[in-house]
């Protein structure tokens, strides 16, 4: 037999053997024997399984693989915009609005979380500037990034000082507060009020 021809009767034990592989292993389990034709069709069922199975992985990693590579291009894309923006950014409000001579007034503001850590944030371009940043590197996640805005923690209290806006904080959202929930004209609690 040609090799082609052998290929052929494999793949046709297989397609005949698979529907009913399942009865021929009851079948040889409870003789205890299995004949060289049932082997023969046995194991190219389970070639082909393999191969199937393989195959699979295989279209499975690349798809993992082609899909994590785009997020990151989207993501490197995404950053690499940001950090644009942040550079031509003058963090100052301004426009038609403010008069000419009037004294600069930053778009930054300080907010201090309920823990207490505390971060300048630019209202432009998101900018943020936490303590450890110096004029040459951001601290983020505990690593030294050169700074390309230039600005450190000192010059960014600097801004949110000369802003006219208001130091912001998450502490008014925990503890007791004054004041009471509103009810119905009638007087009765609304429950699982949200506003
Ligand atoms: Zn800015």
């Amino acid at each position: 037999m040609s090799e082609v021809k052998e290929v052929k009767a494999v793949k046709a034990i297989a397609a005949s053997a698979e529907s009913d592989v399942n009865s021929l292993l009851v079948a040889a389990s409870k003789t205890g024997t299995i004949s060289g034709e049932q082997f023969t069709a046995l194991f190219a069922v389970m070639m082909a399984k393999e191969a199937r199975i393989a195959a699979k992985e295989l279209a499975l990693e690349e798809s993992l693989k082609a899909r994590d590579e785009q997020r990151r291009r989207d993501s490197d894309n995404y950053t690499v915009a940001k950090i644009e923006t942040q550079k031509a950014c003058r963090h100052l409000k301004g426009g038609r609005g403010r008069q000419r001579g009037q004294q600069k007034d930053p778009a930054v503001y300080l907010h201090t979380f309920t823990n207490g850590a505390q971060v300048i944030k630019c209202q432009l371009c998101g900018a943020k500037w936490k303590p450890k940043d110096t004029d040459e590197y951001l601290d983020i996640n505990g690593m030294k990034v050169p700074n390309w805005t230039k600005i450190g923690w000192g010059r960014a209290l600097e801004m949110a000082e000369d802003s006219s806006n208001k130091p912001s904080s998450s502490e008014r959202f925990g503890g007791v507060v004054a004041g009471v929930t509103p009810k119905t004209a009638e007087g009765l609690a609304v429950p699982n009020m949200q506003i």
